[in-house]
Formats: structure tokens, sequence, C-alpha cells
């Protein structure tokens, strides 16, 4: 019996050819590829400049520098996400405050987000969590209202769009991520959406050692910046995998759809926001009961193995991890994402998969949840 992983990259034998030739080429780090990556993903988003670099983290974390967000300052966001969105905020000084999050859309509350800014608020930063997006509007409706940057990160939004307008068009800051578990993959990387050609060459400063080159060859250093480029051999993997988005999140938004036909009602699970119009489907996650069973969830992932089935947890709520607990923060600050991060789980969902694929795991769903009442 083939083993069903929660997620496996789509690579075609086009992109490992082109990954040959790029390594022939003799240029093998940052260059022409790295800039038709960049065109492409431009002209994506309404011409907007993009730069990419080997971490989604990398352009969050840029993106705070961009805003010049540092010590004293405070940046709202969700503890319903990957480490990384308030990972960045401690990187750069700042301090992370919490919204809970909505126990429909499991993202960001917007309803609580105004009593938690502050004289000292400086940006939001959004998670699109599962593909699933925040409602723009009412976002950067209260952003205006207080002044607020927004920097989005649509690490597993690439491809989805609010009310038609695809993610990244528009807005402020959007990072987006090329992760391998991501809608498409340049093996680890990302991008981020800027507004302003003065942006982008900051960006570029801070994602190479702050260098600047002339044009005559010599160069100069005016501010601190990292080493966080791409090389050319993962753009290309990039450029081919662009021309694909779209047919991959179709094909998810399918597999989704019969995750709804399919999945047993009577388990009395919560299943995400029903919605084949927005989100392009980076994760399909129900949320079990574990309580209600005579099994933990551990013992639910091991037992999905045993049937075939890969099962991952995207995630536990980031606020309840050591290093944030040492900040201060402790149980029950955020009842809604704790409960979502005891209770969810990741089935498997990624473009190679088939409609009978969904249905073998939603039997064995139903097989090992049965057993266990
Ligand atoms: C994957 C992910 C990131 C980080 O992306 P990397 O490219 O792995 O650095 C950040 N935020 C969210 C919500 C993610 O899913």
């Amino acid at each position: 019996m083939d083993f069903l992983p929660f997620t496996r990259p789509s690579i075609d034998e086009e992109t490992i050819a082109a990954v040959g030739d790029v390594l022939r080429s003799g240029w093998i780090t940052s260059g022409p590829k790295v800039k038709e990556l960049e065109a492409t993903l431009s002209a994506r988003y309404g011409g907007r400049p993009v730069r990419v670099l080997n971490s989604a983290t990398a352009a969050l974390e840029i993106a705070l520098r961009l805003c010049k967000i540092g010590p004293g300052d405070e940046v709202i966001t969700t503890p319903m996400s990957w480490v990384a969105t308030a990972n960045v905020i401690l990187t750069v000084g700042a301090k992370p405050v919490f919204v809970d999050a909505d126990p429909v859309t499991r993202n960001i509350d917007l309803n609580k987000l105004e009593a938690a800014i502050t004289p000292k608020t400086k940006a939001i930063i959004p998670v699109d969590l599962a593909g699933l997006p925040v409602d723009r509007d009412r976002l950067y409706e209260i952003a205006r209202r207080h002044n607020l940057r927004v920097v989005e990160d649509a690490a597993q939004a690439m491809g989805s769009n609010w009310k038609g307008r695809e993610i990244g068009v528009d807005g402020d800051l959007i990072s987006f991520s090329f992760h391998a578990n991501k809608n498409i993959t340049t093996t680890e990387g990302g991008c981020l959406v800027m507004n302003t050609e003065e942006e982008a060459r900051l960006f570029e400063k801070l994602r190479l050692q702050g260098v600047t080159r002339f044009a005559d060859g010599g160069m100069d250093v005016d501010v601190l910046g990292g080493k966080s480029n791409l090389t050319d051999v993962a753009a290309v993997i990039g450029i081919h995998q662009l021309r694909k988005l779209d047919g991959f999140n179709q094909q998810r938004r399918e597999l989704a759809r019969e995750y709804f036909r399919c999945f047993d009602r009577s388990l009395g699970c919560d299943l995400p926001v029903e919605d084949y119009e927005q989100s392009n489907w980076h994760m399909f996650q129900p949320l079990i009961p574990f309580e209600k069973f005579k099994i933990s969830r551990a013992q639910f992932i091991e037992q999905m193995k045993a049937q075939g089935v890969g099962v991952g947890v995207h995630y536990p709520a980031m606020h309840l991890f050591t290093l944030f607990r040492e900040l201060g923060f402790k149980e029950g600050d955020f009842p809604v994402a704790e409960r979502i991060g005891r209770d969810t789980v990741t089935l498997p969902l990624f473009a190679a998969m088939t409609a009978a694929d969904v249905r073998k795991v939603c039997d064995a769903v139903t097989n090992v949840l049965r057993a266990a009442q």
C-alpha cells in the first residue's frame, strides 16, 4: 500500500532539466534567473516591485526593517501561525502582541484587534492560515485609522484572492514563501511585494550585506545587511513552478470539494470554512475534539499512519512555546488559538493527489475515530 504524505511538491522533468542547465551554465548563485523570477512575480502583482530571497522568514524580517520597526515598538499578530511570524518581531527587537484567532476563519480575530492597539503599535502582521484570506477590507480600514503599517504574512496564500483581487496585488508589504511544503516551491525561498523602488533598493541592500554596487565597479556599504539572497538554481525552479501555480491551486480546490463531500459529518469535527472562491487550499484541517474520543492526537496520527495516511499538525498555539512563556504569555491567554492548537490535524492535500486519495483519507479518519468512540 502506497503511503500518502500530508504534502508533497510537484516538480516535473522540465524543471529538473532546467536546474541542470543552470548548474552547467557557470552562474549558479544570484543572477539572471533571480531577475527573471522577480520580473515574472512583479508582472503578476500589478507591476509592483518584488524581490526574492532565501526564505519568507527573511522577507518578513526585512519588511519590518523597511518599516523602521525596532526596540520599543509593538507589532500585533496571531498566535495561530508558524512561529516564524512572531520570531521576526523578536529578531528586530520589537514586542509581539498577540490577538486571539477567530473560531470560524482561525485567522486573527478582527473584532479583537483594535483593543490591542497602543501608542507603541507600529504594524500588524496578518496571516492567511491555510490560504484562507484575512478580511482585507476590515484589516486595512483599521490600519489606516490607526496609521499602522501592514506586513502581510501571506506565506500560505499564494494565488488566494480577496473578493477577486489576488493577494499581493493590493495592500502594503506582502510576503510569500516558496518553502518545499507551500503551494509552489524553490526548495527554500520567499519574496516580498513592495510599494516603491526606494523600498526595493533598501531591500536589496538588507538582503546582501548592505552592499550598493556602482557602474564603475566600486561599491559602498551604508547599512547593516544580512545574507539571504536566493540562488539561480533555486530561482529557476520558481520560474517553472509559477507557471503551474493556478493549475495546482485549481486541483487543490477540487480536492477540497471532495473532502467536504466525503468527510463523515457525524464524527463531530469542525471543518474549515468551505471556500472555493478565495482560498488556495494550502491545507485541509479539521479540528477533532479529542477530549470526546478515547485517543490522543498523537495516537490518531500513529493510527492514521498505520492506515497509510500522513497527518501533520499546523500549529500548536505559539504563545505557549517556552520562548514566549518566558515573555509572560500563558495558558488561557488566547483560548480560541489554544483550542485550535490542541485539536487541529492537517490531512493530505497537494496538487498530485487524486479524488480517490481523498476518499481513502476520509475512510481512514472514520475508521480510526469510530474505533475510539
Ligand atoms: C512557511 C511560513 C513562514 C516561513 O516561510 P519560510 O520560507 O519557511 O521562511 C512564515 N509564516 C507562515 C504562516 C508560514 O506558513
